[in-house]
């Protein structure tokens, strides 16, 4: 083994199939387009199933639901997501 072949403690390239997180479908609610979305491993993990995100088409913010049982996120506007929010406190 030369100098060059000591195995580092960290992989130096990721597989091509790796995915960092789950993604799951969803329709924009501004645009209709569906796309995947990434949902953090764990946000799951702790039972958070909401989160915010863009939409690759329209650039709209988005709060995002995800449906465990259908597995598909449901999206609103955020800023009638925070209106909401604060009108229930
Ligand atoms: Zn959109």
């Amino acid at each position: 083994m030369t100098t060059t072949d000591v195995p580092s403690p960290l992989p130096t390239r990721f597989p091509a199939d790796f995915k960092p997180q789950p993604r799951y479908p969803g329709t924009c609610c501004g645009c209709g387009e569906q796309s995947e979305f990434p949902v953090p491993f764990t946000m799951l993990h702790f039972g958070w199933n909401t989160g915010h995100g863009t939409c690759p088409h329209c650039g709209a913010a988005l709060h995002l639901m995800l449906n465990i049982k259908s597995q598909h996120l449901l999206s609103e506007p955020h800023d009638i997501y925070l209106k909401r929010r604060e009108a229930t406190g």
